[in-house]
């Protein structure tokens, strides 16, 4: 018993100096350029998201004008940050619209679940067979739900424009 209370104790301690020494530093550069991008997850720059394509970036393997939704402000930021000049944004990719968030028309919804999956931020609730609805407040806006759904129920709404049912809001106080 001895023994091995000395054992976990030795192991404790092992692991504790190897977390403190041997810690896997994180790219700076990648994390600047992540800060300055708008975070919306939607995958349009050909990355599974924003972090992803700032590490892109910083190791040169993709160009600074590939954020549709960050657009020209987005680009100008990034040419600043890496001393490049900016170019306008590559279409390829998309084009840049209005901030919008994700709208459930719950009288359509036929609880499926199928939009849940790709949220890449769990924005949607809902149960199965039951109405959904989107925490406005979370929502990035990046459309990745629109495609799943079988009955259209989801749009687009301008942030502006918010309905009443966005009015309450989650609080984690
Ligand atoms: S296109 Fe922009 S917002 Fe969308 S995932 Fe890529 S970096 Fe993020
Ligand atoms: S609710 Fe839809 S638009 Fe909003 S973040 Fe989730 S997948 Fe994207
Ligand atoms: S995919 Fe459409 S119908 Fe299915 S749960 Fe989501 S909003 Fe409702």
């Amino acid at each position: 018993m001895v023994f091995l209370c000395l054992f976990f104790a030795l192991l404790g301690l092992g692991l504790g100096y190897t977390a403190r020494y041997l810690k896997v530093q994180g790219d700076p550069l990648a994390d600047k350029i992540d800060a300055l991008l708008p975070q919306t997850q939607c995958g349009q720059c050909n990355f599974p998201g924003c972090r992803p394509y700032a590490e892109a970036v910083a190791g040169g393997v993709a160009d600074i004008n590939q954020c549709p939704p960050g657009g020209e402000d987005t680009i100008t930021a990034l040419a600043q940050l890496l001393g490049v000049t900016a170019k306008p944004l590559n279409a390829d990719f998309g084009k840049t619209s209005v901030p919008a968030v994700a709208f459930i028309i719950e009288q359509d919804c036929i609880g499926c679940l199928k939009c849940i999956p790709p949220c890449p931020v769990d924005a949607i609730l809902g149960a199965s067979k039951q109405m959904h609805t989107v925490i406005a407040a979370e929502c990035t806006g990046c459309e990745l739900c629109l495609a799943p759904c079988p009955v259209d129920c989801i749009v687009m709404q301008p942030l502006e424009n918010k309905p009443s049912q966005w009015l309450w809001s989650v609080s984690y106080e």
